[in-house]
């Protein structure tokens, strides 16, 4: 095999160069998932030649697909090889060099903030080819396009640069990935390793990977065998060859078979954390969907709702065609029967699993809670029953970190209790003592604590849970039932000199608020905010407008205590007119520390100025004089 021309040179879109710096320069425990990676390519390439052979007749013919891997002592190489779809030269210069991954400076930059370098992620990211650097100074792609009857040879050593040459001679179809590995590593070339890394993580593969005759990975599915007789270890070694997470367990699986009205078998994971909060983007995985054990479509993402997409799995259904194209696999009739009777299976598990194992439920909404909840909005059908495996903190009982449901809540309510209250904030610590909270503690009502205002969100677009309205506590459309009115309690009749107060605020707050009125939703505190149109709290107002520019944003309605003492003693002075400005500015720093307990910010300028005054005002009648 010799090349014809001149090799034609490219260099490395920028961000793949600073990858393949990295990935050369990478830990000694990451070089066994190069050679996953590159199995996993492999497999990918025969998937594709096999569906295209499925749809397209003349491109068939009876040669076994295959992954080899041929090591050569002598000229220490490692040599994966496949018969797949195998590529054309646009496609070796595009996507093995020019076009930018979306996914390689996703990579790059938590990989940058990532101090154990754990690389092990980077098949999910697109990039995988280039692992190939971490055990070889030179890669050599010898290749052959289904479609093509020449073939082209590929190569780089890493730094910045590959060449493309037409090779000259026969070669197979598909593809050779030719490593020539780095000095250190020709423990590669020894087949033990190979097995043991073959067998550790590639199992699942579902074409027979050889080496020397032998087949190393047991091919199995799973999935069609009964439950009792799949050890822990093999659904956990299923699951990191689904999720290329090598050593993570599952939180915890779902194995579920079905003859009717839908023949399929599904084996479903969710991993043990949420990658996401950790800074990783959004995981671009879906389902495996397997047509007769035969993979149709590997990340499949119409089987399960968007919501729960952090699921791993696969599904094997005899409803579907071998031949279905990927094209037509959407619009086809079994795909949402499948979805949703997966969706209802992973509730149900959920629902039971939240009563049975509390713990490994807590740990499940701590992980993924944020995801499922957008379920409440998006997934019509089963709002009521994602919201009700939501959890939510709230002001009942003493432990700060626990967590209750929609139905605890409701089984605590009083007796005529209509609503579901919830106050929305920032910060759990400064929502237990938001002064609004007291008129409900008084009563005995229980309030959610909402740190989160997508939460509120959620409860908001559900409207009601099984016949209470869902009401934040800053909402005009607050009712209190009445068998929690206070018996006897002996209030201070209003101030005579009120409205007089209440005029002065008005004029003060002008168009920052619809109207000031008088409350009796209070104990203490001097005054609140309310939002007179029901609805959204502000806070998740201005959290919405902050996305949506045009979003229309109600003005609050200012509230005051009349039995407040500072607000009856503005009552007494404000018989003095010499006194007017004073209170229009306390209405102003009254309004600003209602937003500030709201989340919202007031003008910081104004209010720091003001606080300023007050101080000064009040240093002027304190006295030197010690008495
Ligand atoms: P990903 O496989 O996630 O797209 P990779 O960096 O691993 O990212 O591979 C880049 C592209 O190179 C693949 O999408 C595929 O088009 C091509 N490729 C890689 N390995 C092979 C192979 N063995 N046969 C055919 N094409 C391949």
């Amino acid at each position: 095999m010799t090349t014809a021309a001149t090799p034609e040179a490219f260099s490395f879109q920028a961000e793949i160069s600073q990858l393949l710096h990295i990935l050369s320069h990478s830990l000694y425990q990451n070089r066994e998932i190069a050679l996953r990676e590159l199995v996993s390519n492999a497999s990918d390439a025969l998937n594709k030649l096999r569906h295209i052979q499925l749809t397209h007749e003349q491109y068939r013919d009876d040669q076994p697909l295959t992954i080899t891997l041929v090591p050569d002592k002598e000229a220490k190489t490692l040599t994966i090889q496949d018969n797949g779809i195998g590529l054309t030269r646009d496609e070796l210069i595009q996507n093995l060099g020019t076009i930018a991954h979306s996914g390689s400076k996703e990579f790059l930059t938590k990989l940058a903030d990532n101090a154990k370098g754990d690389l092990s992620l980077i098949g999910q990211f697109g990039v995988g080819f280039y692992s190939a650097f971490m055990l070889a100074d030179n890669v050599e792609v010898i290749t052959r396009s289904y479609q093509e009857t020449t073939g082209w040879k590929w190569e780089s050593d890493g730094s910045g640069r590959f060449t493309v040459e037409p090779v000259e001679g026969d070669v197979p179809r598909g593809a050779q990935i030719r490593l020539h590995l780095k000095a250190d590593l020709e423990e590669f070339l020894e087949p033990f390793r190979l097995k043991g890394i073959i067998r550790r993580y590639s199992t699942f593969v579902p074409y027979p990977v050889q080496l020397e005759g032998e087949q190393l990975n047991s091919q199995s599915p799973i999935w069609v065998e009964p439950k009792d007789q799949i050890t822990a270890e093999q659904y956990d070694g299923f699951y990191q060859w689904l999720s290329h997470r090598s050593t993570e367990k599952p939180l915890w699986h779902l194995h579920l078979s079905s003859d009717y009205p839908l023949q399929f078998q599904s084996i479903l994971y969710c991993p043990a954390s949420n990658m996401e909060l950790m800074g990783f983007g959004r995981m671009e995985h879906g389902i495996h969907l397997c047509a007769k054990r035969i993979l149709v479509q590997p990340d499949n993402n119409d089987l399960l709702p968007e919501y729960l997409h952090f699921m791993y799995g696969l599904v094997d259904s005899a409803d579907l065609p071998l031949n279905v194209s990927r094209e037509t696999l959407q619009d086809h009739q079994v795909i949402p029967k499948l979805k949703k009777v997966l969706t209802k299976k992973v509730l149900d598990h959920l629902a039971g699993m939240s009563e049975e194992q509390p713990e490994q439920y807590r740990k499940f909404i701590d992980q993924f809670g944020s995801i499922l909840r957008t379920g409440v909005s998006s997934d019509w059908e089963n709002r009521e029953k994602i919201a009700g495996l939501l959890r939510f903190h709230s002001t009942y009982g003493d432990d700060r970190a626990a967590v209750i449901s929609l139905d605890d809540y409701s089984k605590r309510a009083a007796e005529g209790q209509t609503q579901i209250y919830y106050l929305t904030g920032l910060q759990r610590d400064a929502l237990a003592k938001h002064p609004r909270l007291a008129a409900f503690q008084k009563r005995n009502l229980e309030v959610l604590l909402l740190d989160d205002p997508i939460d509120e969100y959620a409860l908001a677009q559900l409207g009601e849970y099984k016949e209470k309205k869902l009401v934040s506590i800053d909402s005009a459309d607050v009712s209190f039932p009445s068998s929690t009115d206070p018996v006897d309690e002996d209030l201070p009749p209003p101030p005579k000199d009120l409205p007089r107060v209440i005029e002065l605020f008005r004029g003060a707050l002008g168009d920052k608020v619809t109207d000031v009125k008088e409350t009796s939703k209070l104990t203490d505190a001097p005054c609140t905010l309310t939002n007179a149109e029901g609805g959204y709290s502000r806070l998740l107002q201005t959290v919405i407008s902050q996305q949506m520019k045009e979003f229309p944003r109600s003005k609050p309605v200012f509230e005051v205590n009349p039995r407040s003492g500072l607000i009856r003693r503005l009552a007494e002075l404000s018989v003095n007119s010499a006194n007017d400005d004073f209170i229009r500015n306390c209405a102003l720093q009254l309004f600003a520390g209602a937003q500030l307990l709201d989340g919202l910010n007031p003008d910081p300028q104004e209010t720091a100025t003001r606080m300023q005054q007050f101080m000064e005002e009040l240093a002027e009648t304190k006295t030197t004089i010690i008495v």
